[in-house]
């Protein structure tokens, strides 16, 4: 995803980029909120919604980590 305030590459603008860290969360909460409501859980529609959720619920925890390892190591 391309992103107006970092132009670095994906890995080092991981959980250092705040734009790109709640773009992604947003994209998972809506993501994970559709599958959420989606009455069918066998449906076709559900499961593309799990795996977009996965997918970006897994990149939303990869900033978070990426964050939290950052910050933990310059405090001490
Ligand atoms: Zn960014």
């Amino acid at each position: 995803m391309n992103c107006q305030r970092c132009s670095d590459w994906f890995i080092k603008k991981l959980g250092r980029c705040h734009a790109c860290m709640f773009q992604t969360g947003l994209l998972f909460f809506l993501s994970a909120a559709s599958w959420y409501y989606l009455d069918k859980p066998n449906s076709v529609e559900a499961i593309a919604a799990m795996f977009f959720a996965v997918a970006s619920g897994s990149l939303f925890l990869l900033h978070i980590l990426v964050w939290l390892v950052r910050h933990l190591t310059n405090k001490s």
